[in-house]
């Protein structure tokens, strides 16, 4: 961690305290969970573009989702995990921080349940899953995103290995970072949308539906 961001994560307080702790939860847990800084940028993003549907691909233990959720009352969140451990504990906290009117969790591999989130269009999509997958999520799920709605992807850079792919040393982490490398240069050639691309923790891309 360099001094800015030290620096910046000591300036941002901590709001939610509640929802918070799930982070040390999260920590302790190895659960991956939104970077902090990551997660105040895309507050931010929330409350300048005001959705009030928002589907997420990838809930883990629901901290990211109820964090969204938390801005206003008005916001609906729509969160898909296919782990059997992350729905039951994503299950307790949204009940035990009693999200259950804003926050509906959708069981299974986000790539068959389009036919469970299709009831509403979106404003945003967040995608947070399977890193290799950025591209068949955003296709399949991206049709039901209004115009002018955006698109946020998490982990863009991947831990520094997707703008030095050379220090990779294992197969598998190889075949999906060059997965995100394609998706990145997909993304940002996607003539409907544009694509802002923010070297913040991990990476994230912030793509809006129909600007040019
Ligand atoms: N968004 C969460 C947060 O910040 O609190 C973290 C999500 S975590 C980085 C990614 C999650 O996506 C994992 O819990 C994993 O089980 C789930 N996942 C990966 N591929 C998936 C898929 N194809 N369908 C549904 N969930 C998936």
């Amino acid at each position: 961690m360099d001094n800015n961001q030290s620096y910046l994560l000591n300036l941002h307080k901590q709001t939610d305290e509640n929802i918070e702790t799930l982070r040390t939860f999260a920590e302790e847990n190895s659960v991956p969970i939104v970077d902090r800084l990551t997660l105040e940028m895309i507050k931010q993003v929330i409350r300048l573009h005001k959705p009030i549907n928002i589907l997420e691909i990838g809930t883990a233990i629901g901290y990211s989702a109820m964090q969204f959720a938390s801005i206003s009352k008005e916001i609906h969140v729509t969160t898909i995990e296919r782990d059997e451990e992350m729905i039951n504990k994503a299950k307790e906290n949204i009940d035990l921080y009693a999200f259950n009117k804003q926050v509906k969790l959708v069981e299974g591999n986000a790539l068959e349940q389009f036919d469970n989130v299709n009831d509403r269009t979106f404003d945003m999509i967040f995608i947070d899953a399977a890193k290799a997958q950025s591209k068949k999520f955003f296709e399949l799920y991206t049709p039901i995103l209004k115009d002018g709605g955006v698109v946020i992807t998490d982990n863009v850079l991947y831990h520094g290995f997707v703008s030095d792919i050379s220090v990779v040393r294992t197969r598998n982490v190889r075949q999906m970072v060059k997965k995100v490398i394609e998706y990145n240069e997909w993304l940002i050639n996607h003539e409907g949308y544009t694509t802002n691309f923010l070297n913040i923790d991990d990476g994230l891309a912030i793509s809006i539906k129909g600007e040019s």
